[in-house]
């Protein structure tokens, strides 16, 4: 009879591609849960943002792999604007997809400036790549 162990190894391995499946959407869940907050307001501006989104068109001179996790991007884009009657887009933000690493600019007035960062969580897709080197030592 070896058609009973065959399928006993097929139900075994739907029930671990299952547990996977679940696995996958419960970290899906928890990295949508933590993507760190804009801020929503910053030198006596409010800033309205707009939905995170892929940049259109990669700029080519800048490297778009992310330097905390390996994740080959490109990074999430979102644009702020401040003003009620003729909004401008005063700043910008730049977030990793994988380990959430965000970084907040002013653009108007020039020059661009840095005004918040959030550092990657851990458990991202990604490992970070230093841990194998100090570990291995
Ligand atoms: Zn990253």
């Amino acid at each position: 009879m070896p058609d009973l162990p065959a399928e006993a190894a097929i139900q075994a391995a739907d029930t671990d591609l299952l547990a996977e499946i679940t696995a996958l959407r419960a970290e899906l869940a928890a990295q949508q849960r933590t993507i760190p907050a804009l801020p929503a307001e910053h030198d006596m501006r409010r800033i309205t943002w707009r939905p995170w989104q892929q940049p259109p068109t990669p700029i080519a001179h800048i490297d778009l792999a992310c330097h905390q996790c390996g994740h080959p991007g490109p990074q999430m884009l979102a644009l702020g604007f401040v003003g009620s009657e003729k909004p401008i887009i005063a700043y910008q933000a730049n977030r990793c997809p994988s380990c959430q690493e965000m970084r907040v600019y002013r653009r108007d007035p020039a020059p661009l400036t840095e005004i918040a960062y959030h550092p990657p969580l851990s458990g991202g897709g990604f490992p970070p790549a230093t841990t194998t080197e100090e570990t291995n030592r």
